[in-house]
């Protein structure tokens, strides 16, 4: 067992099984040997791989709509540019660059960083140390001073706990992380159902509950909605409702048990984007989307900018910059193209978006089909 996988034994040996939302949580922050408080995990030397990584033209085209929404938003200054979850500060360093072409973006915009961990906010301070511009790290949304806001999450909610409930016999329980006779880690049920899940669905079906991602969505939302601005998020996930047991665990690029090493395999789920927009729409805001990845990109001008890399590159360089433009555009074994998703709230003055093309809606009043607690027969 891993050293955090010992000290979460002891603490379901003490206190009894614990739920998959805690759990979750002190895999990957536990201040001492929670996944993300320890270690740069990105990269093919590391876990696993994300968009801005791959290719310097996710942030750029990332860059050119956050400059494209400031312009919709009449021009304001300040701004507030916010990335939540930045990992190596990589997509942020290609948008400043890229944003060049606009210095008034450039003299408007504040950056702000919320990251909850010292190892990657000592390597984004490292990587966009070029910029020169003055950063501010915060550990929550909500620690973010006040005034218009541009905010941008990649691959952010994904890493967010949530709960699970298992539809059994006697109603909706709760799953829980407790110990088996051999003392190792094992899922099992709690004795009780949830009086308020009322659902209807097959015996042994699994929904799933992200409360933070709901909460931080839910901030988000009120600050666009009276300070205005607009947050884009960019995540692996489903346009919503349904039901699964979504939770992975990955290490080195190779799916592993999520029991089997706490603190040592990065813990992520799927987002459920309809659960998302929920959340926004206690507030006054629009939601845009979500659309498919590939669609994003290609309207922001992907192929345009990988040609224009391409050009006067030497014939590895172009190839690399064409695969890149595969993988993040096309759907397909290993294509990020179709599986992720990007879904954009904004305030209700800005109906359209760079990449959206059909107008905002308000969430109340979107098409997507209602599911969650309470809402069931
Ligand atoms: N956006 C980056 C990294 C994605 S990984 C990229 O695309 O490469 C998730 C990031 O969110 C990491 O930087 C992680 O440390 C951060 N993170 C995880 N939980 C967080 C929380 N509750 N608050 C703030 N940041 C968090």
């Amino acid at each position: 067992m891993t050293p955090l996988g010992r000290e979460i034994a002891r603490l379901i040996a003490a206190e009894g099984p614990m739920s998959v939302e805690r759990y979750i949580a002190l895999c990957l922050g536990h201040p001492v040997h929670g996944y993300y408080m320890t270690r740069d995990p990105f990269g093919v030397d590391g876990d696993f791989v994300t968009a801005p990584e791959i290719s310097q033209m996710f942030g750029e085209l990332i860059g050119l709509w956050c400059v494209d929404t400031w312009q919709r938003m009449g021009a304001p200054a300040p701004v507030r540019l916010v990335e939540l979850g930045p990992g190596r500060g990589t997509l942020m360093a290609d948008a400043l660059r890229a944003a060049r072409v606009v210095p008034a973006f450039l003299d408007a915009i504040q950056v702000h960083l919320v990251e909850t961990s010292p190892v990657l906010r000592a390597r984004q301070a490292a990587t966009l140390e070029a910029s020169g511009r003055a950063i501010a790290w915060h550990g929550a949304i909500e620690e973010v001073p006040e005034g218009p806001a541009i905010v941008v999450a990649n691959e952010f909610f994904d890493a967010l706990p949530l709960r699970q409930f298992v539809r059994s016999p006697r109603g909706w329980c709760e799953r829980l992380v407790g110990l088996d006779e051999a003392g190792g880690l094992a899922f099992g049920l709690a004795a009780e159902p949830e009086p308020a899940l009322r659902l209807s669905a097959p015996e042994g079906a699994l929904l799933e509950v992200a409360g933070a991602s709901a909460q931080v969505m839910g901030a988000l939302a009120a600050r666009i909605a009276a300070q205005g601005g607009a947050m884009l998020a960019i995540d692996y996930g489903h346009a919503g409702g349904g039901f699964g047991d979504t939770l992975q665990a990955v290490r080195r690029h190779a799916f592993v048990d999520v029991l089997a090493e706490p603190g040592e395999a990065d813990l992520t789920v799927h987002v459920d984007f309809a659960a998302l927009a929920r959340a926004a729409a206690g507030s006054h805001v629009l939601v845009h989307g979500p659309v498919a990845q590939g669609a994003f990109l290609g309207a922001l001008g992907l192929a345009q900018r990988a040609a224009a890399l391409a050009r006067h590159a030497a014939q590895d360089v172009a190839a690399a910059v064409a695969a890149a433009q595969k993988r993040l555009s096309e759907g397909g074994p290993g294509g990020m193209g179709e599986l992720f998703k990007v879904m954009a709230v904004s305030d209700g003055t800005l109906a359209g978006l760079a990449g959206f093309d059909s107008p905002g809606r308000h969430p109340e009043r979107g098409p997507s089909r209602r599911i969650g607690q309470g809402d069931g027969a």
